[in-house]
């Protein structure tokens, strides 16, 4: 019975930071959730018991961004658990910061298969399951708006390239009724930017930075009723950052 009531969600990085802010937030909208992660068992378990605690299904499954078999492994896992899949959420990212001089080839790959190819490969993996009304999010950047911290170049180039990817895919998928939008963040407090945010602050107007919470909040209207007629868009939260 849970999987008819229940909508059914699988977020790719879903054991930390904005990622499991997502998850559970979409479990206090009466989903289940399915999310993976790539090293973290214990942080996603713990993400898994959080959402149990609130009543709904839960499953955490191992899959690096990076590689492909390991999206569609978590993929056939959550399909073989709930049956469905009607909202996607790509959370997964890295951040590596350095100057173009010293960039190195290993981490741009990196970079791009896991915040690009990533993206796209999973989201690819999850929609032979997801029909009318499916929707999907991915986690872009405010910094495919405005890029002005040196060495920021390469993950700029990626979370752009997801802004771009999700306007041609919205074109994809409107004749299946499944929207897709890109929301781009400003500094949250993840562990990505934990030695960050003190020099950071300063920098937005709102004078604090975000919480997954309020990430998972726009995710809450983006896969919810009302968003039907949105799809491909990019929509920044950063505390007016990037204005
Ligand atoms: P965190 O580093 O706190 O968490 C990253 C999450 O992604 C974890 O669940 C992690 O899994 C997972 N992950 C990392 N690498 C891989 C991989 N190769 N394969 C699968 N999963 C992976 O990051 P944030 O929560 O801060 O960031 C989430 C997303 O939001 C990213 O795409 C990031 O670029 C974006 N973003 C973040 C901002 C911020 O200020 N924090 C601002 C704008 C965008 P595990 O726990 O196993 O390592």
């Amino acid at each position: 019975t849970s999987t008819a009531q229940h909508k059914i969600a699988l977020v790719f990085g879903g054991s930390r930071g904005i990622g499991a802010g997502i998850a559970l937030r979409l479990a206090q909208e009466g989903t289940n959730v399915a999310l993976t992660y790539a090293a973290a068992a214990a942080k996603a378990n713990e993400v898994v018991a959080a959402i149990e605690a609130q009543g709904r299904d839960a499953l955490a499954t191992q899959a690096d961004s990076g590689n492909a078999a390991d999206l569609q492994s978590a993929v056939r896992q959550a399909v073989a658990r709930f049956g469905r899949i009607d909202i996607v959420v790509v959370a997964a990212g890295i951040l590596h910061v350095a100057d173009v001089a010293e960039f190195s080839i290993d981490n741009l790959d990196r970079m791009l298969d896991v915040n690009v190819r990533g993206v796209y490969l999973a989201i690819q993996a999850a929609l032979p399951h997801m029909g009318e009304g499916g929707r999907i999010v991915t986690i872009g950047s405010n910094v495919a708006e405005r890029s002005s911290h040196p060495g920021s170049s390469v993950y700029a180039m990626t979370k752009g390239a997801v802004a771009v990817m999700v306007k041609g895919l919205a074109v994809d998928l409107a004749p299946r009724g499944i929207t897709i939008n890109n929301i781009q963040p400003g500094p949250i407090a993840t562990d990505m930017t934990a030695d960050m945010l003190e020099m950071i602050t300063p920098l937005i107007p709102v004078k604090r930075v975000g919480q997954p919470a309020e990430i998972g909040g726009l995710v809450a209207y983006l896969t919810g009723p009302d968003s039907g007629y949105m799809t491909g868009a990019s929509l920044t939260i950063d505390g007016g950052m990037s204005l």
